[in-house]
């Protein structure tokens, strides 16, 4: 069998949740999986090398049976080897690479190259992971303005002018249904750039107090989120965009959204300091919620 020798195009940055596409090659993976890489998908996957939103769940329809999809992972191919997942020997986007979604289904479905099949992804999982994913960006947002005046040093700003603690710190972000877990490095490396982070591990409380603020003002706008991106394409450059009335957002990011901050009623970050081998790190979580449906559209 052939591998694809172009990306798989992807429809789930635009919201898309379920598409129709033809089958380009299955393959057996680890765990007794069967890999299935389509033409286009509106199915997200994981991608091993920065894990921040999980994979959509869902089915995958052959001829009128269902078959749940266990995972969906980033791939890539040179032409010769397929890779899955942490196996993929080079960063995204390399010259001369194919970078795809493999859809892993039980090995029975009886699924070939050159189907043309369904693939669904679960509607309610897709909005709570939207929900977590805008209210990360937003939440990083409003760190890096809260932390402002604690750099002593000119650093790299964010989408909105501030200090980038955020770009500079993080260690790792985990989008969760209705809410993220963001992991903040407060090293040396930190603390040369010009970040006093002394000031910061005396009091969490303050810095709660004014991001939850910040990002109530933030949620009061109903401000419009979007994903822009340059083309179909699993490694096109996408953007998620946030038009507040301080500036447009554009902050780089393959994950999928909500429409506009109106459907949140609150975004609620909390803070602790864990200790990683002796270097303290920041853990903010943020807890969103949604607006209920109104009763006046019933
Ligand atoms: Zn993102």
């Amino acid at each position: 069998m052939t591998l694809p020798a172009r990306d798989t195009r992807v429809l789930y940055p635009a919201g898309v949740l379920d598409t129709w596409s033809r089958v380009l090659h299955t393959a057996t993976a680890g765990d007794g999986r069967l890999a299935v890489i389509t033409d286009a998908t509106s199915f997200h996957p994981v991608d091993a090398a920065w894990p921040d939103q999980p994979a959509d769940t869902g089915a995958l329809h052959v001829r009128d049976e269902r078959y749940a999809v266990h995972d969906a992972v980033l791939a890539a191919t040179d032409g010769e080897s397929l890779y899955l997942g942490a196996d993929i020997p080079v960063r995204k986007g390399a010259d001369g690479w194919s970078f795809l979604v493999a859809h892993l289904v039980d090995p029975d479905a009886p699924v070939a190259e050159g189907d043309e099949v369904r693939i669904e992804a679960d509607a309610a999982n897709r909005h709570a992971l939207s929900a977590g994913h805008t209210a990360c960006h937003l939440a990083s947002l409003a760190l890096n303005r809260v932390l402002a005046d604690r750099w002593t040093k000119p650093a790299r700003e964010d989408a909105l002018g501030s200090p980038d603690f955020d770009g500079l710190a993080i260690a790792s972000s985990r989008i969760v249904a209705d809410g993220s877990v963001d992991r903040y490095r407060l090293n040396k490396s930190l603390r040369r750039a010009g970040f006093d982070s002394a000031s910061l591990v005396a009091g969490l409380d303050g810095l709660e107090l004014a991001v939850a603020d910040q990002l109530d003002r933030w949620i009061a706008t109903g401000a419009v989120v979007r994903v822009e991106r340059d083309g179909e394409l699993l490694t096109d450059r996408r953007s998620w965009v946030c038009e507040l009335p301080d500036g447009t957002a554009r902050i780089p990011c393959g994950g999928t959204h909500l429409t506009s901050l109106a459907e949140l009623s609150s975004v609620r970050p909390t803070f602790t300091l864990v200790d990683d081998a002796g270097t303290p790190v920041l853990e903010m979580t943020i807890v969103a919620s949604r607006m209920l449906p109104s009763a006046g559209l019933r």
